[in-house]
């Protein structure tokens, strides 16, 4: 994704509050972040550890997601619904977010299966545990990163239509 400033990010939220939108915390590597590299900025907040966010680009814009991790707990090992990641390397956790809007504010809200930590861009580009000889590895990686993108683009654009 393209590199987005502190102020950006700050800005791109579509379902937080002026006050959580000052208040939130940057992911600790920000200074050091490889745009090139990340699908979509995840991070947890620090602070509050059951929130996290989300910004990722539609239609060339950064929106963001100010999202909650619920108190159900998936059943073991669930698989992440935005980088499909066969081999589960990480905790998956539910994660509710509010709808942009009027929508949000009468608490209507959506959720989704992510890995707990927003691994999905590292999951995307790892090297397959089932290559055999001929697969195709730079295609099978590009593959997932598109869809990777294709299902966070998607996820945002339900979160940000008004209902
Ligand atoms: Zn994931």
């Amino acid at each position: 994704m393209h590199a987005l400033s502190e102020s950006a990010i700050r800005g791109s939220f579509i379902n937080a509050s002026l006050r959580e939108r000052q208040n939130l915390l940057l992911p600790p590597d920000f200074g050091s972040l490889d745009w090139e590299r990340i699908d979509y900025l995840g991070w947890r907040d620090r602070k509050s550890p059951q929130l996290g966010y989300v910004v990722a680009e539609l239609d060339g814009e950064p929106v963001g997601l100010l999202m909650r991790q619920a108190e159900a707990r998936p059943r073991a090992r669930a698989q992440c619904s935005w980088c499909e990641d066969v081999q589960l390397p990480n905790d998956v956790v539910l994660f509710t977010t509010k709808r942009a809007g009027a929508a949000g504010r009468k608490g209507d809200t959506l959720g989704t299966l992510v890995c707990a930590e927003f691994q999905c861009s590292a999951n995307v580009r790892k090297r397959p545990t089932l290559a055999y000889v001929g697969f195709d590895l730079d295609a099978e990686r590009e593959r997932r990163i598109t869809a990777l993108r294709e299902h966070v683009a998607g996820f945002v654009r339900n979160a940000k239509s008004e209902r």
